[in-house]
């Protein structure tokens, strides 16, 4: 059966007014999910709820609105780690986005646990946020960093990680999908090849969450960080799940309020976890939002949300590759739903210009992933990303606004 059709699209479209908007007198065609995502009513209705009638601080008053939004935040987290499948809610960590949460372990447990002359391996497709971190580590405390290449496909070359890791290699961080290639990574052998060699592994989940069913214990990955605004929840808010054992003797990334148990000026202690890492007030609306968002994707179900994605991804590979000349970026047999392409004698700026003038709105450059760029040898891509409420209608306005690109500049 056609899984569109199983699909209630037209009522999930209605559940985010944000893809009611024109822009540039027309209908706005969102097609940069891999950017940020668009919320539905019910995370934007908790904020509203939130900031208009809960707003107190958390773990601190034990007055009404503050035993109310504890109990609300401390809910999102449980939320999240049945989402995430951890096995407590110490393992838990609210964080700004991927983006913090991959920094919190560099400077925790790299400045912590990692020496000289140990080696930290990642991807050539990661996201500047998963490589700039260890490299600013690797320049603090003379680490190594690997890098995995990848092939014209846009895979990790498998046999060139497993002779990269050995008894030096300490940490693997490795994107789980890629931003720009749409690449789905062999995440459950990447990790089982490192563990073999005593190495732990953080997932970089920030594409992956929308995507697939996140199980960390089935994964058995030892960290794995997300950002909210990547599954249709607030910006400014977002997760690293850790093992409990990891965490417990990981030192505190940042000082201040809450994340202590006691302060004098001769000593401090610190608090339990997931406190201990989260100092000052958190994004408390945020949290919550989080939570919503999760509720709403499971009210419509990962696997029907993948099933669908997978068709729109086919079809828009399929008449994407009709445009003359068009050359997709990321041909990767396993791939999420991320059509990154470029044009000869367009560029991509250009074509991202001109298809935004017909209220398409796709993103151009190099995605945070310069070095991809560099390996495909282009300065950057157009990058059409699908989520789950686009349809294949819209893929054909961005295929008709391509080809109005062409004519242009025929
Ligand atoms: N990793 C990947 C794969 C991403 O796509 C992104 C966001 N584009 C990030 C990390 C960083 O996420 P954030 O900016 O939300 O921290």
């Amino acid at each position: 059966m056609d899984v569109a059709m199983s699909f209630d699209i037209k009522k999930i479209r209605q559940d985010f007014p944000n893809l009611a908007v024109t822009v540039r007198g027309k209908k706005l065609v969102y097609l940069d999910n891999a950017a940020t995502t668009f919320k539905p009513r019910s995370v934007i209705e908790s904020g509203n709820r939130h900031y208009t009638s809960g707003v107190a601080n958390v773990h601190r008053g034990v007055h009404y609105l503050s035993e109310m939004a504890t109990q609300e935040y401390e809910e999102a987290r449980t939320k999240t780690r049945l989402f995430l499948n951890a096995s407590d809610n110490s393992e838990i960590i609210f964080t700004r986005g991927t983006t913090e949460s991959i920094n919190l372990v560099a400077h925790s447990f790299g400045r912590a646990f990692l020496k000289a002359g140990d080696e930290i391996i990642i991807s050539a497709m990661e996201h500047h946020s998963n490589i700039v971190p260890w490299q600013m580590l690797c320049e603090q405390n003379g680490c190594v960093l690997k890098i995995i290449p990848i092939n014209d496909d846009g895979d990790i070359i498998f046999e060139e990680y497993r002779k990269l890791l050995t008894t030096k290699t300490k940490l693997v961080s490795i994107v789980y999908i890629s931003n720009s290639l749409g690449t789905i990574n062999p995440i459950e052998e990447i990790i089982v090849e490192a563990h073999k060699k005593g190495a732990l592994v953080l997932v970089d989940g920030a594409q992956a969450v929308s995507h697939a069913k996140i199980d960390v214990q089935k994964l058995d990955c030892d960290f794995f960080a997300f950002s909210g605004h990547k599954l249709f929840g607030p910006t400014g808010i977002g997760v690293l799940y850790g093992k409990r054992s990891l965490l417990e003797k990981m030192p505190p990334y940042q000082g201040g309020g809450d994340m202590i148990a006691s302060v004098t000026f001769e000593k401090t202690t610190y608090n339990v976890l997931p406190y201990k890492f989260e100092a000052g007030t958190p994004n408390i609306a945020g949290a919550i939002g989080l939570g919503a968002a999760i509720d709403y994707v499971e009210s419509i179900g990962l696997e029907a949300i993948a099933n669908y994605k997978k068709e729109l991804l086919d079809y828009g590979t399929k008449v994407l590759l009709m445009i003359p000349g068009l050359r997709l970026i990321g041909t990767a047999k396993q791939k999420s739903s991320i059509l990154s392409f470029v044009l000869p004698d367009i560029h991509p700026h250009d074509l991202g210009t001109i298809v935004d003038g017909e209220g398409v709105a796709i993103r151009t450059g190099h995605h945070c992933t310069q070095p991809v760029m560099k390996r495909f040898n282009i300065p950057a891509t157009a990058r059409a990303s699908l989520a789950f409420y686009n349809t294949k209608e819209e893929i054909d306005a961005l295929v008709a606004a391509v080809q109005k690109a062409r004519e242009v500049f025929k």
